[in-house]
């Protein structure tokens, strides 16, 4: 069995991640780690999910979280991010890091950390995601530039910004495949008089409406084919499914900064 923690216990994510780690049978939760002040603190960290008592505690102290647990995951804050590295470190613990929005400082202290532990840390975790960008990035490779590409995403009503995180990746594999910096191909606009399609322009379309969790499609159209590659997300559970993937593939292996590319095998030499 394999021991694992998890960071960020109380929150959105932290929960999808225990509910799937008592649904499976080769991992044990060892660890709960929330915030100080959590009145969630003390609780029982199968009950926070509606699952049986899992005899795991809510605490807020890492070192008790984390002492016997052989991978920790954290999806937490970018604040709490250093203090959570080294307390892995000082454990021996792997770690998957979900959390986004990471400083450059904090990308550097991932790379020493990464010295002494496995570290895999991903901004999208969803398996589907990761190999949905590969084949997208290796299509416009091999299509090269003669096939005009569309991206289209949709949204549930709520999101504030446009287009997504992950079209906007999309878009930097494909103008990467192509030699360019996204900035130089990306159409996020056309209204009116818009003039013909610029060739090897990368165009992006946005839906927004109702609880769509979220659509990606990927479009290169040829002057006699087509290619389309989709992905549609249909619950955040995605994440903590690859996170805990990321977590199996991570334990026990050299210290190293990986990827979900690594994880999946995707990545190449
Ligand atoms: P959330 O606000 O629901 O949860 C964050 C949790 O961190 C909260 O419960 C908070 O109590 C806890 N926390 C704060 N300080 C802490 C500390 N010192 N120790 C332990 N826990 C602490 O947010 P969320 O929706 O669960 O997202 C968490 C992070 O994961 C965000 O950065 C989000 O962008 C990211 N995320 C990443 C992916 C991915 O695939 N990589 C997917 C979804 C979300």
């Amino acid at each position: 069995m394999l021991k694992v923690a998890v960071l960020g216990a109380a929150g959105r994510m932290g929960r999808e991640v225990l509910s799937c780690i008592f649904e499976a049978d080769d991992l044990t939760l060892v660890g709960a780690v929330t915030e100080t002040g959590d009145p969630l603190l003390g609780r029982d960290a199968g009950e926070l999910v509606g699952a049986s008592s899992a005899g795991v505690p809510l605490t807020d102290e890492r070192s008790h979280g984390l002492h016997a647990a052989q991978v920790a995951i954290d999806f937490t804050l970018p604040a709490v991010t250093d203090a959570n590295l080294r307390a892995c470190v000082e454990h021996g613990a792997a770690i998957v890091i979900g959390t986004t929005g990471l400083e450059q400082r904090q990308q550097k202290a991932m790379e020493q950390a990464a010295h002494e532990i496995p570290i895999v840390y991903a901004r999208n975790m969803s398996v589907g995601v990761n190999v949905f960008m590969e084949f997208v990035a290796r299509a416009a490779k091999a299509l090269g530039d003669g096939y005009d590409v569309e991206i289209t995403e949709s949204h549930h009503r709520h999101k504030v910004d446009a287009p997504s995180g992950t079209a906007l990746a999309l878009g930097e594999r494909i103008a990467g495949a192509r030699g360019r910096k996204l900035d130089e191909l990306a159409v996020y606009e056309r209204h009116g008089k818009t003039g013909p399609r610029v060739p090897g322009t990368i165009g992006f379309s946005v839906v927004r409406g109702g609880n769509v969790v979220g659509e990606h499609a990927v479009r290169f159209i040829g002057a006699e084919e087509e290619v389309e590659f989709f992905h549609r997300a249909t619950d955040r559970k995605m994440f903590a499914r690859g996170a805990l993937r990321a977590a199996r593939w991570a334990a026990g292996r050299a210290p190293g900064l990986y990827s979900m590319a690594d994880v999946l095998g995707l990545s190449r030499d």
